[in-house]
């Protein structure tokens, strides 16, 4: 069972941790917030910038609807309160990467209120705790443009290419008390974005970053002053900033000094936080609503559409593999814990079933064991990845069927599936011109048992005087003989009708 309770141990007593995290993720739309510029990402700088996003005079932002509709359909997924009427306010500050002069965000109405993650700190594990952690809200806001101090000594440049890029901000409740917890609750979270499809999780490439508060306190305390660490983008950096600020924190508040509210920075490099800014020089954002927007108030039906796009997601996903599917609770959280993982296995479940003529629970488990563990190996071992062009679903359910049919052996289905995957070729084809296929001919079986039976009747004669072990023996001769072509399941019945 996964450890539950995290304390840093000092010279005063136990500390307990206390984290909120609030995550930035940028909403899957091919048009920003409020200008038709394009999101993609990697273009060079400043060709997806329209007069909106350069904050031109006399433009007016106008909201796009797909990215309120992927607010929303989020909100749901996170059995969170909708509400109707939401509101943008400007939140005026002065930097180079904002040429408007404010960013525009939802800070008194924010389209989504109070919902709730599910996290299990192992998923794997069936005896590990599940916790709720709250979320407080989710609101919809601008991402601002990006600026590049070192590409000549002398000069600094900047990128509006993001500049007007919808984001989502989810803000957690202080509910989370250690590293472990922490990077669960974000894995998780990113899951249901992806699985929801309005935001892809790529943290490498900044669509998801998270600002992270740590406090400390003695257990059964008052919440203690947090910090803020700014833009971590990786499930480990958030853990680290938590140990890091943890043990920051306990060192100076048991040195008799205090923790001041401040933004920090991480340095992933010297793996420290640095103090950016203390709430006494904290911007005053002025935050008034954006006159040149309207309020957002969505219909009954629109928030109804939105439910109704929202495909099944994970936790139900991974309760149902587990009891209409009959998967081990490892297994099913495995196949579930990313949207591409478990597609492509319902792909295949299907296709296997299909081939066999059999149900979907009765090829569930084959198709799982060979998703996660064989198929992987073999994929590994060639060095190439899920997506090669001759891992094909068909492929996959020819070689499955033979194996559950019997006519190949699980060492010959790898041996197939790792030639298919090299050359394409049909894996039927291959079990038959390649010579990978076993016997389940009882005459040509049988034929060789006798003849090892008679070559050691001695031995015989100790396994019918009790000498069990001996029946491996016989199993491995036999499969000598049959140059390790018969089928194990036809040769141990017939040596044991035999032998008996
Ligand atoms: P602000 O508006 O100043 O950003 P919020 O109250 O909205 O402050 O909190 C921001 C984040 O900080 C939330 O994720 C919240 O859970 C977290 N948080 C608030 N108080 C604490 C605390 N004492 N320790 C750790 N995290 C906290
Ligand atoms: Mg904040």
């Amino acid at each position: 069972m996964t450890e539950s309770t995290y304390r840093i141990q000092g010279a005063t007593g136990d500390w307990e941790v206390v984290i909120g995290l609030e995550v930035h993720a940028q909403i899957t739309s091919s048009a920003k917030l409020f200008s038709g510029a394009s999101t993609e990402f990697g273009a060079e700088p400043n060709t997806q910038v329209s007069l909106v996003d350069a904050a031109m005079p006399g433009m007016l932002p106008v909201p796009n609807q797909e990215c309120v509709r992927q607010a929303v359909r989020t909100g749901l997924a996170l059995n969170a309160e909708i509400h109707k009427y939401s509101r943008f306010d400007r939140k005026n500050y002065f930097y180079a990467d904002l040429p408007q002069g404010y960013q525009i965000s939802q800070l008194y109405h924010p389209i989504v209120g109070e919902g709730v993650i599910e996290v299990a700190l192992d998923e794997k594990d069936p005896d590990s705790e599940v916790r709720q952690i709250g979320v407080e809200r989710i609101h919809i806001e601008q991402d601002a443009g990006k600026l590049m101090h070192d590409q000549h000594p002398t000069m600094s440049y900047v990128d509006l290419n993001r500049s007007g890029v919808a984001l989502m901000e989810i803000v957690s409740r202080p509910d989370m008390r250690s590293p472990v917890e922490a990077g669960a609750y974000v894995k998780k979270l990113r899951s249901i974005l992806r699985y929801v499809g309005s935001c892809d999780g790529n943290m490498e490439q900044g669509s998801m970053r998270a600002d992270v508060n740590v406090s400390v306190r003695k257990p059964g305390d008052e919440l203690g002053i947090r910090t803020e660490t700014k833009n971590v983008n990786s499930v480990r950096f958030v853990q680290q900033v938590i140990e890091i600020e943890a043990n920051r924190q306990v060192d100076v508040l048991e040195a008799g000094g205090e923790i001041v509210q401040e933004t920090r920075l991480y340095d992933p490099d010297r793996n420290e936080t640095r103090s950016m800014r203390s709430k006494e020089d904290a911007h005053d954002y002025r935050y008034f609503p954006d006159p040149d927007l309207l309020p957002l108030e969505l219909t009954d039906d629109f928030i109804a559409d939105c439910k109704s796009s929202l495909p099944e997601l994970p936790d139900a996903k991974r309760k149902r593999y587990e009891t209409e599917l009959g998967l081990t609770t490892y297994n099913a959280a495995v196949l579930t814990a990313e949207a591409e993982t478990a597609r492509a296995f319902e792909v295949l479940l299907k296709e296997t079933a299909g081939k066999q003529g059999k149900a979907e629970t009765d090829v569930a488990t084959q198709v799982a064991n060979w998703s996660l563990s064989i198929a992987p190996g073999v994929q590994k071992a060639l060095e190439v990845t899920a997506d090669h062009e001759h891992n094909t679903p068909a492929a996959n359910a020819a070689i499955l069927a033979m194996v559950a049919g019997g006519s190949v052996s699980g060492g010959q289905a790898k041996e197939i599936y790792e030639i298919a995957l090299k050359t394409g070729r049909d894996p039927e084809e291959i079990a038959d011109t390649d010579g990978l296929k076993q016997t389940s001919d009882t005459g040509a079986i049988e034929e060789e048992i006798e003849k090892i039976l008679e070559a050691n009747a001695d031995k015989v004669e100790e396994y019918r005087g009790g000498k069990d072990k001996l029946f491996g023996f016989f199993v491995g001769q036999t499969m000598k003989a049959m140059k390790g072509k018969a089928n194990p399941q036809v040769v141990n019945e017939l040596l044991k009708k035999k032998l008996g």
